[in-house]
């Protein structure tokens, strides 16, 4: 078996760190910056990013030469998770610094690094991921939308769609197919830097089912991208996808998604707990309690440069499927919870219509246990 969760204890300067991260969430709540909202994708706010990164809480491990803090994966890691506990407003800055930002870092050149980095650890720019396409989603080394040698540059056209805040992010990095399929449908991709302001692309939001426009359908037709913007070698962008993915799959956002909802459900259940609502909430914190030390185990072979992809994709799949649990069990729970609070239905409400998207994005289940599957060598 391949999978590795090795415990791990916070170092001390971390847990430090924690308490200066929930000493900013109660400053800004008592100033009435903003309201806990939804998950990690939905709750969009540039002034609170600009101020995250003011705090030197974006880019955290990248080098400071390139705007960063030099601090651990494991720092980070306090940081994502306690504003994700607080239901704080992270949408904007989080692709950026989660996977953009050390995308660039480990394949950009030196120009790319010195021209975004800095910038995306101020909070004032912020990136999309541009993989899917119509028929292009889980089978991703499938995509048609192709970039072209022109002078000075590169020539993309193609549909890209589910393209999560591109109509108010400043950049997408867009996956694209440069050379013929060849032996290996993974090669012949080759990832650019797209400026989504740019009057060539053209960006259209789409309405989600809880009625935000969150993501987009990004058209290119003969859209200009300069050399400088080629990320990596040409054709390398299918090995460069696959190194997003560990970041993308194992963090808390994984398994966070409905925090608002299990701390409004335990205020609510306080003062007259059940039986039943006593069981389901404790079965909750030892799941809860479980996935976090595998994703603590994930954040410490990130800071040691490994690639735990297929840990990655098994937290993703036991997250995702905690988060559905607890919205059907509070369902199922209705009234015997006691003083159901505003809060809380607006917190089911909310899971309620958000929680479809949550075992879609970066990879559905199917998807997920296929990783699993052959990392127990079953296929
Ligand atoms: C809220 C949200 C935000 C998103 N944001 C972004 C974004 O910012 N950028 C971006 O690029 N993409 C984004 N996506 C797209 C997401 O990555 C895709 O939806 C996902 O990869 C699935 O692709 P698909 O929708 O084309 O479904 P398909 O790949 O067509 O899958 C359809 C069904 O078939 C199953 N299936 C497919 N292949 C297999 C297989 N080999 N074995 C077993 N079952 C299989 C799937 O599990 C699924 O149930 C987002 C999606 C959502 C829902």
């Amino acid at each position: 078996m391949r999978f590795r969760f090795p415990i791990f204890e916070f170092p001390p300067q971390a847990e430090a760190l924690r308490v200066e991260v929930r000493a900013f969430v109660a400053e800004e709540l008592a100033a009435g910056l903003w309201q806990p909202g939804g998950d990690f994708a939905s709750s969009y706010d540039a002034a609170f990013s600009r101020r995250v990164g003011a705090r030197g809480w974006l880019g955290m491990t990248w080098p400071r030469r390139y705007g960063g803090h030099e601090r651990s994966m494991l720092e980070r890691l306090v940081v994502t998770e306690e504003l994700l506990a607080a239901s704080a407003p992270v949408t904007a800055h989080w692709i950026g610094d989660r996977q953009s930002g050390p995308l660039l870092l480990r394949y950009g050149t030196e120009a790319q690094r010195a021209e975004f980095l800095p910038r995306l650890a101020r909070g004032e720019i912020f990136f999309s991921i541009g993989m899917s396409e119509p028929d292009s989603g889980s089978d991703l080394a499938s995509v048609r939308t192709r970039a072209t040698k022109v002078d000075g540059g590169w020539s993309i056209t193609g549909r890209k769609v589910w393209t999560t805040f591109a109509h108010l992010n400043h950049f997408a990095i867009v996956l694209a197919r440069t050379g013929e399929v060849g032996d290996s449908r993974h090669g012949g991709l080759s990832q650019f830097i797209v400026d989504l302001k740019a009057p060539d692309v053209n960006v259209r939001p789409i309405v989600n089912m809880a009625g935000e426009p969150e993501f987009n359908e990004v058209v290119f037709d003969a859209s200009f991208v300069a050399d400088e913007r080629l990320v990596g070698e040409p054709g390398n962008g299918w090995q460069q996808v696959t190194s997003e993915l560990a970041f993308e799959r194992s963090g808390p956002e994984r398994y966070l998604s409905s925090i608002r909802l299990v701390e409004s459900a335990l205020a609510c259940a306080r003062e007259r707990p059940t039986p039943r609502v006593r069981e389901a909430l404790g079965r909750m914190a030892a799941k809860l309690v479980a996935l976090r030390t595998m994703s603590i185990a994930v954040a410490a072979q990130l800071q040691n440069g490994e690639m735990p992809n297929l840990e990655g994709a098994l937290i993703k799949d036991l997250g995702n499927a905690f988060e559905r649990e607890q919205i059907a069990v509070f369902r199922a729970m209705g009234a015997e919870l006691p003083r159901r609070s505003d809060d809380y239905l607006s917190a089911l409400a909310g899971a309620t219509v958000n929680s479809p998207a949550w075992t879609l994005r970066g990879g559905t289940r199917e998807v997920l246990r296929g990783l699993v599957a052959r990392g127990l060598g079953l296929r």
